[in-house]
């Protein structure tokens, strides 16, 4: 994509004026900078991560993850006990998202309103998911698209009278090559670098790759100014130059856990910066077929079920594949050297399912906490506790059962001592089985809220309408806003909520 500056081209320290700042280039940022672009405001979008397009990606993970993912791949919970899969580049996540796309359901709008005084409807989001899924090409996956991987979990469902379907994704020309989650390699994914940010160039904007936001700084209750370190694109250390952008209004667009940590490093501590963190937390089962299943090809993710999802006994869960790659299912699967081996060498036959568990709609619920790591960052903290482990043994019930009902030889759990599944009466396991920080593999790949949206500035971080609270002329706009999870795929309420939200900004500015 042209029109993007990166860090090795930035050859002094930089002081710019624009209209509007926006930090970050995910679907939040992105979809912003288009928005505000296209009606004439001049806008400076800053991203950390580097620039990259088809040709960089080489389809390795031992590529992608350091290049196109926080903490070079390595994130996690401060305990360890939740490996944190989250991008880092132009275009955020949706670089190597894989593509499932949902809109926000009714009910989880109708909650934010009435636990939080909200101000979103369904009704005023439906014209903006219409644009999003037009530009983004979101279309239902057919049943003969899906992979053999997918296939297991709609099998299973289907044999067991679970409501199961096939998902949208937001793809044009997808070759199903199996390497969303590392860059789509021939540009079918349909990610904000491809669509958004060029729609925000095209409008005039400036995005600047490998710039770093240490600080907002503040002033008289207004952001006088961001201030970046500009990263070398080969090392991403700082180049010693530094950007300075002294804009009208500056909007947050970090993503989760990142946009909270901005402000914890600006000093702007208002309401629960940080608190309410969520994260959809993922257990996963992996299951042995005599067949192959070479779940490392095909779309990673085209089948769902929500079957579970309203549960009364406990938290909800909805029920997806992930894909098997060698890395990201060395470290699901676990286990060193022999162990480690023959699971590998097993991979072509196997399946992999998830349970991500819906997380922040029980007031009992705290979520994650985003402090500050010495050197800036993020630390996450989010405990597990008797609600997620009655989940996740909910979660691994569900998915042994299905793949055994659907012809798996055997299933495997994913605790540090994994237990096995052959037949019906081993499901017992999973009640007295380990539960407890690193016992078991958790993961996340969606990060939602830490600077929630609401009425009450002693519950929430922004207003109703996504303005801050305390800083005039500051706004963030972006996944950290949600005040719960939402027991779907986030990056389409992302892009919607955004677009809502950049609609509110604008019309602010004009009455102003
Ligand atoms: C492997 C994987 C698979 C996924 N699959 C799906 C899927 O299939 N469907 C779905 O709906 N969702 C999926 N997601 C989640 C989805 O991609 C994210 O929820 C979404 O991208 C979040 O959007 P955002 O704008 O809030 O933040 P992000 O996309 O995280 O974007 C924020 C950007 O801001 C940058 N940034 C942060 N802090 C600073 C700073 N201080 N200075 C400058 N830049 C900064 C970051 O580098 C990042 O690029 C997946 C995520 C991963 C990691």
């Amino acid at each position: 994509m042209s029109g993007i500056i990166t860090g090795d081209q930035v050859a002094s320290d930089l002081t710019l004026r624009p209209d509007v700042c926006i930090v970050g280039s995910g679907p939040g940022g992105a979809m912003v900078a288009s928005r505000l672009a296209r009606a004439g405001l001049s806008v400076v979008v800053l991203e950390e991560g580097g620039h990259f397009s088809k040709d960089d990606f080489d389809m390795q993970e031992s590529t992608a993850y350091p290049r196109l993912y926080q903490d070079r791949g390595n994130r996690a919970t401060a305990d360890l006990s939740i490996s944190v899969l989250q991008g880092r580049a132009v275009g955020g996540g949706t670089v190597v998202n894989w593509t499932t796309s949902y809109r926000t359901p009714e009910h989880v709008v109708q909650h934010w309103q009435k636990r939080e005084g909200c101000a979103v409807t369904t009704k005023e989001l439906a014209p903006h998911f219409d644009e999003v899924e037009q530009r983004l090409g979101v279309a239902k996956v057919e049943l003969t698209d899906v992979n053999a991987n997918n296939r297991t979990l709609y099998d299973g469902c289907t044999k067991l009278h679970w409501q199961v379907d096939t998902i949208k994704r937001n793809v044009r020309g997808c070759l199903r090559s199996g390497y969303c989650g590392m860059g789509c390699p021939v540009d079918a994914k349909q990610s904000a670098a491809l669509t958004y940010l060029p729609d925000a160039i095209a409008g005039g904007a400036s995005v600047y790759a490998n710039c770093r936001v240490e600080k907002l700084e503040v002033s008289g209750g207004r952001v006088v100014a961001a201030i970046g370190v500009i990263l070398d694109p080969k090392t991403q250390l700082p180049t010693g130059k530094l950007v300075r952008v002294e804009a009208r209004t500056t909007v947050v667009s970090g993503g989760a856990l990142n946009s909270p940590a901005l402000l914890l490093r600006s000093g702007i501590t208002q309401g629960p910066v940080g608190r309410f963190t969520w994260l959809h937390p993922v257990v996963g089962v992996s299951a042995v077929y005599e067949q192959r299943i070479d779940g490392f090809y095909g779309a990673p993710q085209s089948v769902a079920s929500h079957h579970f999802a309203k549960r009364t006994e406990g938290a909800g869960f909805f029920l997806e594949a992930a894909p098997v790659h060698p890395m990201l299912s060395g470290i699901a699967l676990g286990g060193f050297g022999g162990h480690l081996r023959a699971n590998t060498r097993a991979l072509a036959h196997v399946a992999t399912t998830i349970a991500l568990m819906i997380d922040g709609f029980d007031e009992s619920e705290a979520g994650g906490a985003v402090t500050l790591r010495p050197d800036g960052g993020p630390k996450l903290d989010y405990p597990l506790g008797d609600r997620h482990y009655e989940c996740f043994r909910a979660g691994m019930k569900a998915m042994v059962q299905l793949q055994l009902a659907n012809g798996a030889l055997e299933v495997d759990s994913l605790h540090t001592r994994g237990l096995k599944f052959t037949k019906e009466a081993d499901l017992s396991q999973i009640d007295s089985g380990p539960m407890g920080p690193n016992r078991l593999a958790v993961f996340t790949a969606h990060q939602m809220g830490g600077c929630r949206m609401g009425a009450d500035p002693k519950r929430s971080v922004v207003d109703p309408h996504l303005r801050h609270h305390a800083v005039q002329n500051l706004w963030v706009i972006d996944g950290s806003v949600f005040p719960t999870s939402l027991g779907v795929n986030p990056m389409e309420s992302i892009y919607g909520i955004s677009s809502w939200g950049a609609a509110q900004l604008l019309a602010a500015l004009k009455s102003a």
